[in-house]
């Protein structure tokens, strides 16, 4: 049966990406509705060359103009805006998979309402279910919902992992690679100078700017541990974090019998999403075959948590437990928006995160209500916090004392 996608962020690096599959295989899936925030330009061409019921954009203005021009190309898509038409498109009747791509906490409200309608999930989305945790997982669960990683990481290990539930107790750990950003090897000292552009500057990926600068301060890695501890149920202890630079083992499952399982590929982000669209098939993602010969060596190496206190940061918060992985990922995005602002330094990213866990007291998160409050209080003590950095990048200089947690 042909598959609906409501596509949300579709304008975005993993929302092209994700439409590249779908065009290959016009028979498998369709598209009920597209979502971008204020990328008007690209969201009309990709309703006129997909016909969805419906598209989505962040204010009236662009809303308004969308709707003018898609009108004038004779196009029948429905054009809404705000925040409350995008839990519509999640939840419609008129789509059966929702694939949640929004950049960060924006994301959480469709993607939840999505679960809530008991839809089949592909979750790019990763600060959602950051964010909410064990309230998205139960969401998930109490509404027959089906939920596929399309983090490379995960999707790797959800691929590794055996297909029954029951047959996991012989997993003994995951080994979640990282390629280590940008910055693996630059002399430390250096970091406070870099620009958001060289932050940006992905060796082996390429992605939206707020992940892009997650990955060089491997932020991105630890939001992924606390992702993989929801989406595999297992404790921080058994996920473990290891560089490899070449981004070809996307990540592995160990076994008590000493078995590991990878899944190895090009990095492109069309081969996990190719999974998880036409999961349990496999179709052609347009992703050239992995040439082994010629990538020739792989390597591994320890991840440095003195280069990369962000990793510690997360780890820390999902040991933490509560409200302290939704504190941590809206201190993130406000730190992050500040550096690709020029506000702050590269530094000051993890000097505002580690502020605002050590401001917080770590109360629970039971319910919605507990998360979005602490996400709110967490954004205004970060952009406080932000405010001390501006214009003092060297102020975020590491050290290792503010990291030994
Ligand atoms: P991106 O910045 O390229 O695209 C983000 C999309 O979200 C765009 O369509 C944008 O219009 C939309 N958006 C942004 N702010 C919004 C808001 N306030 N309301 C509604 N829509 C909004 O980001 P990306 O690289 O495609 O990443 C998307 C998500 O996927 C992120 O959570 C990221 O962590 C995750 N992810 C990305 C990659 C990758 O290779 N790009 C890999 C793994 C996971
Ligand atoms: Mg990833």
């Amino acid at each position: 049966m042909q598959k609906r996608l409501t596509l949300l962020g579709s304008t975005g690096s993993i929302g092209e990406s994700t439409l590249d599959v779908v065009a290959r295989h016009p028979d498998r899936f369709s598209v009920h509705a597209l979502t971008a925030h204020r990328n008007g330009d690209k969201l009309v061409a990709q309703c006129l060359r997909f016909q969805p019921d419906v598209a989505v954009v962040g204010d009236a203005d662009t809303a308004a103009k969308v709707a003018a021009e898609l009108r004038a190309a004779g196009c029948r898509t429905e054009v809404h805006h705000g925040p409350a038409a995008l839990v519509d498109a999640a939840s419609s009747a008129g789509c059966d998979t929702v694939v949640a791509a929004i950049v960060g906490a924006a994301g959480l409200a469709p993607t939840l309402a999505a679960a809530r309608m008991g839809k089949r999930i592909l979750l790019a989305n990763k600060e959602a279910l950051v964010m909410s945790g064990q309230i998205f997982i139960d969401a998930v669960r109490d509404n027959g919902a089906v939920l596929l990683p399309v983090d490379s990481e995960h999707n790797a290990v959800f691929q590794c992992l055996p297909r029954e539930a029951a047959l996991h107790g012989g997993v003994s750990k995951i080994i979640l690679t990282a390629s280590g950003g940008p910055f693996r090897t630059r002399e430390p000292s250096t970091l406070v100078d870099v620009t958001p552009d060289e932050a940006c500057k992905h060796p082996n990926w390429a992605m939206g700017r707020k992940i892009s600068v997650d990955s060089a301060t491997m932020m991105n890695k630890g939001l992924e541990v606390i992702e993989a501890h929801w989406l595999f149920d297992l404790p921080g202890s058994r996920i473990e974090v290891l560089i490899h630079p070449q981004s070809v083992i996307h990540s592995m499952v160990s076994y008590a019998d000493g078995s590991v399982l990878a899944q190895l590929g090009n990095p492109d982000m069309r081969t996990p999403i190719a999974h998880a669209l036409a999961f349990p098939d496999r179709v052609n993602s347009g992703v050239a075959q992995l040439d082994l010969a010629q990538v020739a060596t792989l390597t591994f190496e320890k991840p440095d948590f003195q280069r990369f206190p962000c990793l510690a940061l997360a780890i820390r918060a999902l040991e933490a437990g509560g409200i302290a992985s939704a504190a941590l990922n809206a201190a993130n995005e406000v730190a992050v928006e500040a550096f690709l602002a020029r506000r702050i330094g590269f530094m000051a990213i993890g000097e505002v995160v580690e502020s605002v866990l050590n401001a917080l007291p770590v109360t629970s998160a039971a319910t919605l209500d507990d998360v979005l409050a602490a996400d709110a209080e967490a954004r205004r003590l970060a952009s406080r916090f932000a405010s001390r950095f501006a214009g003092t990048p060297a102020a975020g200089a590491p050290s290792a004392e503010r990291i030994a947690h």
